[in-house]
């Protein structure tokens, strides 16, 4: 087994941004939008970011049997992406989120999962080898629940290191928590799976050590234009967990969106080409402030010759 690659699992969308100068209230037609459209889906972003981030990644995912589904799988191929792991979905529709943003960065966002729903865990099963080999695998909480498991599951018993970026955030069962081997949330995300308030260091490491208590091996938040921090757990039975700060690189961002997913691709692609942790966090660091110096989600993501150029 070679555990050189990265396994990715999660969604595909069809996103369809349009900026107006407000959103609208029910009833409404605002006019004067600027249209942006392009591939989205947390499982998309960080399956890209992970191959710009200089990794060997299969991305095991599913589109639907029509012509958006088309043109995102010729799209990935262009890019260099491998997609032997898209399942194409018969009589179903591709994953589509149509999002609105005003002029202050404000959005809202309706969502079909369309094929994203149908991944299975039946369909993982055909991937099952690729999944135990792999050096890393990183799962996100926009398929079913029962799928995110299964591969988990397979993961942590082949001893594949498993990162779960939990977003967006809902409830997980105590069994996934304990084959997760980092888990990647935001502040808010914190916040959601634990029931607690994370607005304060405090509630943040008390929110961190619930899941380190659950099994969890490291928690790695993170917090925007202020970086991010790794909670380890320390020898000793109720001790508080041990605390690291990685501060974000200083950028002017224009748009944020999708830095999270920029964030967990890289970082990953950092783990699967024997960085350590810590590394591995730094090089997300940069390639996420990169991305939020651009407008879009995949046409954000940097590159490792950009990512090199920028780190130096
Ligand atoms: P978030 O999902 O918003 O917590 O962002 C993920 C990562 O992207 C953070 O840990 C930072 O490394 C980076 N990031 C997000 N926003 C900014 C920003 N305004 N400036 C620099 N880096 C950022």
């Amino acid at each position: 087994m070679d555990r050189t690659h990265a396994v990715v699992v999660g969604s595909t969308n069809w996103d369809t941004c349009m900026h107006l100068p407000h959103l609208p209230v029910p009833g409404e037609t605002v006019a004067g939008g600027r249209l942006q459209a392009g591939i989205g889906g947390k499982g998309a972003n960080q399956a890209v970011a992970c191959h710009r981030g200089g990794a060997d990644v299969h991305f095991i995912s599913a589109v639907g049997d029509d012509q958006t589904g088309a043109g995102i799988l010729a799209e990935f191929q262009t890019m260099g992406l491998a997609v032997s792991g898209i399942k194409t979905v018969p009589a179903c529709p591709t994953g589509v989120a149509c999002i609105f943003i005003d002029a202050r960065g404000e959005n809202c966002i309706g969502l079909t999962a369309g094929a994203n729903a149908r991944l299975t865990p039946q369909t993982i099963e055909q991937y099952r080898e690729l999944i135990t080999s792999a050096g890393v695998v990183l799962l996100q909480l926009e398929i079913p629940l029962e799928t995110v498991m299964s591969v988990a599951q397979i993961a942590a018993g082949a001893g594949v290191p498993v990162v779960l970026n939990p977003a967006p955030a809902r409830a997980l069962p105590d069994e996934l928590l304990a084959v997760v081997d980092i888990l990647t949330p935001n502040r808010g995300e914190a916040a959601a799976l634990a029931g607690l308030y994370t607005g304060s260091e405090p509630g943040l490491a008390a929110a961190a050590k619930t899941f380190l208590d659950k099994g969890v091996g490291r928690v790695l938040v993170t917090l925007g234009a202020d970086g991010a921090v790794l909670f380890q757990p320390k020898a000793g039975a109720g001790q508080a967990p041990a605390t690291q700060r990685f501060a974000a690189r200083a950028v002017t961002a224009v748009d944020t969106t999708g830095a999270g997913d920029v964030f967990n691709g890289v970082f990953c692609a950092g783990l699967v080409r024997g960085l350590s942790c810590e590394q591995a966090i730094e090089e997300a660091m940069v390639a996420a402030a990169l991305a939020v110096t651009r407008e879009g989600a995949i046409a954000s993501i940097p590159t490792r010759e950009e990512i090199l150029a920028f780190r130096t």
